[in-house]
């Protein structure tokens, strides 16, 4: 038996919950797990604010532990790896995104909290290439967020070919955000980070921000027409779009990572007239998450976390929702 914490019903605290993984699969591996990040999806799962959520809900999806069994077919893992594990806990594998190496667009993808429980767990299971083995330098106790949120925010770095000259702008800087401005850091960009905090505009700087702006201030947005060639919006509320996307250079992109549920309210001419876009991307396929976290290694890149234990998971959902987490909160065994 798995024992986990799952939510019964929407917005739901979490409890004792126990279930039957039944026979591992020939290409699964199961994961003893040590650490998991809680990401705001998690939160949007429980309290099913997407509309899909099946309960009994197992959440967490930026886990990090040991692999405990492997079945029959898995060769790119051993017991005892210590790996990490994402959104994504199984893709086709034959569909033409699969075969493009784009995993992560494959439609028919398993999400680990979606149909699936997650790593709010002693155990996981997941299809052994979705399962990604850490680098050995990299920091185990930080590394679960970069599985999901550092993922999100990377992988738009490769595949709008982001340029070290480029003056990047980075709206939010929660999870997701601080991460952005890290790898953005070591991209070598200009880095502007739109924060709605005050006391973030200090922490954006030091994390590695080149100036900040206040992400609800129109005036201030307004300003800085014509600056950016690529911003990327971590956050999921409404802001004034129209002014950002007038804050782009011409050929500029403005980039949705961030879940904003109501639609989007965008005047086309900006778009027509500077060949701007407007685009989103989900997470990351697996080659570039282990791409992100050689990167990571490298450049001594860390989440920025806080601990708490796993049987005060409930406190940690709470410390997420109020919007005061620094930034990623991580479970710990
Ligand atoms: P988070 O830690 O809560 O960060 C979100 C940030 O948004 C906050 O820190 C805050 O930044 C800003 N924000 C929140 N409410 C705001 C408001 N009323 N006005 C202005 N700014 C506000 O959440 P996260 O874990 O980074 O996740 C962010 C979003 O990304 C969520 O929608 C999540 O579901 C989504 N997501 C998408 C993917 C994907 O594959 N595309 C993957 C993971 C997560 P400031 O304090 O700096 O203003
Ligand atoms: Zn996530």
């Amino acid at each position: 038996m798995i024992k986990a914490y799952a939510v019964n019903e929407p917005k739901g605290k979490l409890e004792p919950f126990e279930y039957d993984p039944g026979v591992l699969g020939d290409n699964e591996v199961e994961i003893d797990v040590n650490y998991c990040g809680i990401c705001y999806s998690d939160l949007s799962m429980i309290d099913n604010e997407w509309g899909f959520t099946q309960y009994p809900l197992v959440p967490g999806h930026e886990v990090v532990g040991t692999v405990s069994s492997i079945g029959s077919d898995v060769s790119n893992l051993r017991i005892g790896d210590y790996v990490g594990l994402g959104w994504h806990s199984g893709y086709c594998m034959t569909c033409s995104s699969c075969m493009s190496g784009d995993h992560n667009l494959c439609s028919s993808a398993q999400g680990t909290i979606v149909s699936h429980h997650g790593g709010f767990a002693d155990k996981v299971r997941a299809q052994a290439a979705s399962v990604i083995k850490l680098p050995e330098n990299l920091d185990k106790e930080s590394a679960g967020p970069l599985f999901c949120g550092g993922i999100t925010v990377f992988n738009p770095l490769i595949q709008f070919d982001v340029k070290p000259t480029d003056k990047v702008g980075v709206i939010g800087i929660g999870g997701l955000g601080h991460m952005a401005v890290e790898f953005l850091k070591a991209w070598g960009c200009e880095i502007t980070a739109f924060t709605s905090s005050e006391k973030k505009k200090t922490e954006a700087i030091k994390l590695g921000a080149d100036r900040t702006l206040d992400s609800r201030d129109t005036s201030e947005i307004a300003a800085a027409a014509g600056s950016f060639d690529f911003i990327m919006s971590t956050v999921n509320v409404t802001l004034d779009w129209n002014t950002y996307i007038s804050t782009l250079k011409p050929k500029g992109r403005l980039h949705f990572v961030g879940a904003t549920l109501e639609p989007l309210d965008i005047a086309v001419f900006p778009l027509i007239g500077g060949q701007r876009s407007v685009s989103g991307s989900p997470v990351g396929s697996p080659e570039t998450i282990a791409k992100m976290l050689a990167f990571a290694v490298q450049h001594n890149i860390k989440p920025v976390i806080e601990k708490y234990s796993f049987d005060k998971i409930n406190d940690a959902i709470e410390r997420l929702r109020s919007g005061k987490a620094h930034y990623r909160i991580v479970l710990t065994r």
